[in-house]
C-alpha cells in the first residue's frame, strides 16, 4: 500500500505543500502496529490559509460555476473514484484496519454520493411564494460559504461523501479536518478531486490533531458553518466554538441503538443482522446496533443463536478480510477492554476466540455477547464503540419502548416484527433519527436522512435533505406595484 501522492502534505488551494510547522505524525497500522507513513500535523497558520483558498475560490472560478458544471465535476469524481477503488480499499484497509470487503463497501458509497450529489446540484430550487397585490416574491438558496469539516476515522470515505459532497454540490467551498487516524484517503479524494477539474481552493485538506487543527477550524471566522461526526464530548466543544461565531452546525454523534426483537419476528431473517449491526467495522459504528431488546419468552432460544453466530465468527487482519479486524488504535482497543472489566463472568453469554498467530502488535478484541444486565447498568447505556452487544429481555410493547428510549442517545432503531399495526406504532414512539422495521441500515442508504436526537446530535446529512443543511435560504421580495 503506498500512496500516489506524499501523505505528508497538505492539500491546499489545490497544491500539495508542507505544514508551517513542518512536523509529521506517524500512521500506524492498526493490524500490526507497524509505522506505515507520516502525516502532516497541520495547526493554526495551515487552517488559516486552507480558509483563505476557500474564500478565494467562491470569489473566483468555483463561485462562477453554475450548478450544473459543479454537478458534473462531482460525476466526474465519482468515476475516478470508481476507477481506483482497489487503491482506496487497500489505503483505508491499512490505515484504519477495515477488513478489505467492508473497506471496498466504503469506496462504493463514497462513489455514490459523488454520484448523487452531482445528479442533485441542478435540482435544489427555490420556490415562489404567493402575497400581496404588486409583488412577486421568491427565495434562492445559497451555499453557506466555507464550510469546516470536521471527521472521524471510523467512516473516513462514507462520511466524506455525505459531507463534502453535499457542501461542494451547492456551492461552498470546503476546508477537512480528517481524523488523526484516518487521513489517508481523505489525502486521495482531494487528488482525485483535482484530477475531476474541481478549482483550487474548493476543497482543501488539512490533517493534524483535533486540539490543533480541528479546534483553530471550529474557531476560524472564516468558517460559516461546521459539520462534525465524532463523540459527544468533541462535539460539545464543536457547537460551544460555533456559538461564538454564531454559525450554524450540524452535529452527528454517537449512540446506543436498540435492535427490538418481538415474539412474532423471523428470526431466520433477523439473525444475521442481528449479530452483523453489532460487528460491522469491529462495532466501531455510530449506528451500531448495540443493544439487542429481545421479548422475554425468545431470550434464551435467541442468546443461544447469537452465541453460536459469534463464536464462527473469523478474525484476521485486515488485508487478509475476515469478518471482523482490529480496532483503529491501541487506545480505542484499551477502552474497549475498559468497559468489558466491568462485566462480572456471568454476564459473558458468549465470546468469539482471537485465533493463534494475530500480529502481536494489533489491536484485537473478539466480539462480545453481554446479558444479565440490567437496562441502566453503564454497558448498557455508555457507546462502547467496540464488539460488544447487549442483549436486554422485555415484557411487552410498552416496556420495549420504554428500554429502547432509556438512553441519552437516540441515532436509529430496529423492529423485528410480524405484525404491521406494532411495526407503524413504533416507527412514531422511538427516539431515533432512523427506524428500520425487519432490517437494519437498508445498506447504508446514501438517498436517506441520517442524524440524531438527543447526544446523538442534530442536523441531518445524506439525502436531499443534506442540501437544505449546506445552503442559506434568502427570500426576495419584489414590489412592481
Ligand atoms: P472524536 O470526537 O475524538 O474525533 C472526531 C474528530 O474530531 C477527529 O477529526 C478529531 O481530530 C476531531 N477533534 C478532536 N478534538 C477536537 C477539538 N477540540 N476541536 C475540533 N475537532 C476536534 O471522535 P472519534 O473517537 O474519532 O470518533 C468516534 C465517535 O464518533 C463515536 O462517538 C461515534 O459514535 C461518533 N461517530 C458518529 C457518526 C454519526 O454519523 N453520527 C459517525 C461516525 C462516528
Amino acid at each position: 500500500m503506498t500512496p500516489w501522492f506524499d501523505p505528508s502534505l497538505l492539500f491546499i488551494d489545490g497544491q500539495w505543500r508542507a505544514c508551517a510547522s513542518g512536523e509529521t505524525l506517524p500512521v500506524v497500522n492498526p493490524s500490526n502496529g507497524e509505522d506505515i507513513a507520516r502525516i502532516a500535523r497541520g495547526g493554526g497558520a495551515d487552517v488559516d490559509a486552507a480558509v483563505k483558498a476557500a474564500t478565494a475560490a467562491l470569489e473566483g472560478d468555483w463561485g462562477a460555476m453554475t450548478a450544473a458544471e459543479r454537478g458534473r465535476i462531482l460525476l466526474r469524481l465519482s468515476q475516478l473514484v470508481l476507477d481506483n477503488a482497489e487503491a482506496l480499499a487497500q489505503m483505508e484497509s491499512a490505515d484504519v484496519g477495515k477488513p478489505l470487503t467492508q473497506a471496498r463497501g466504503d469506496v462504493t458509497a463514497l462513489a455514490r454520493y459523488c454520484e448523487f450529489y452531482g445528479g442533485a446540484a441542478d435540482k435544489l430550487t427555490g420556490e415562489t411564494i404567493p402575497f400581496q397585490q404588486g409583488f412577486t416574491v421568491y427565495t434562492l438558496r445559497e451555499p453557506h460559504g466555507v464550510t469546516g469539516h470536521i471527521i472521524p476515522w471510523n467512516y473516513p470515505m462514507q462520511i466524506i461523501g455525505r459531507s463534502i459532497g453535499a457542501a461542494l454540490a451547492t456551492g461552498n467551498a470546503c476546508v477537512l479536518k480528517p481524523a488523526e487516524e484516518a487521513c489517508l484517503t481523505a489525502l486521495a479524494f482531494a487528488d482525485l478531486a483535482r484530477q475531476a477539474g474541481l478549482p483550487a481552493g474548493a476543497l482543501n485538506v488539512v490533517p493534524g490533531l483535533g486540539a490543533e487543527a480541528g479546534a483553530a477550524l471550529t474557531a476560524h471566522p472564516g468558517v460559516r458553518h461546521l459539520s462534525f461526526t465524532g463523540s459527544v464530548a468533541t462535539g460539545r466543544r464543536v457547537q460551544i466554538a460555533a456559538a461564538e461565531n454564531i454559525v450554524p452546525v450540524t452535529l452527528e454523534l454517537g449512540g446506543k441503538s436498540p435492535q427490538i426483537v418481538f415474539g412474532d419476528a423471523d428470526l431466520d431473517k433477523a439473525l444475521p443482522f442481528l449479530v452483523n449491526a453489532g460487528i460491522q467495522n469491529a462495532g466501531q459504528t455510530c449506528s451500531a446496533g448495540s443493544r439487542i431488546l429481545v421479548q422475554r419468552d425468545l431470550h434464551d432460544d435467541l442468546a443461544a443463536r447469537m452465541a453460536e453466530e459469534i463464536s464462527a465468527l473469523t478474525i484476521a487482519p485486515a488485508g487478509e478480510d475476515a469478518r471482523v479486524g482490529p480496532l483503529v488504535s491501541a487506545r480505542q482497543k484499551a477502552i474497549v477492554e475498559g468497559f468489558l472489566e466491568q462485566a462480572r463472568p456471568d454476564q459473558i453469554l458468549a465470546r468469539a476466540e482471537l485465533p493463534e498467530g494475530l500480529p502481536e502488535g494489533g489491536n484485537y478484541v473478539a466480539p462480545v455477547l453481554l446479558g444479565n444486565i440490567g437496562a441502566e447498568h453503564p454497558l448498557a447505556q455508555d457507546e462502547i464503540f467496540g464488539p460488544v452487544q447487549v442483549l436486554i429481555p422485555f415484557e411487552d410493547e410498552e416496556d420495549a419502548v420504554r428500554i429502547a428510549n432509556g438512553t441519552k442517545f437516540g441515532l436509529v432503531a430496529s423492529v423485528w416484527s410480524a405484525d404491521g399495526g406494532r411495526q407503524m406504532r413504533l416507527a412514531k414512539r422511538l427516539k431515533a433519527g432512523q427506524v428500520f422495521l425487519n432490517n437494519y441500515g437498508a445498506a447504508g442508504g446514501v438517498e436517506l436522512p441520517f442524524g440524531g436526537v438527543g447526544h446523538s446530535g442534530h442536523g441531518r446529512e445524506k439525502g436531499f435533505e443534506a442540501l437544505y443543511a449546506f445552503t442559506t435560504l434568502k427570500t426576495v421580495a419584489a414590489h412592481h406595484g
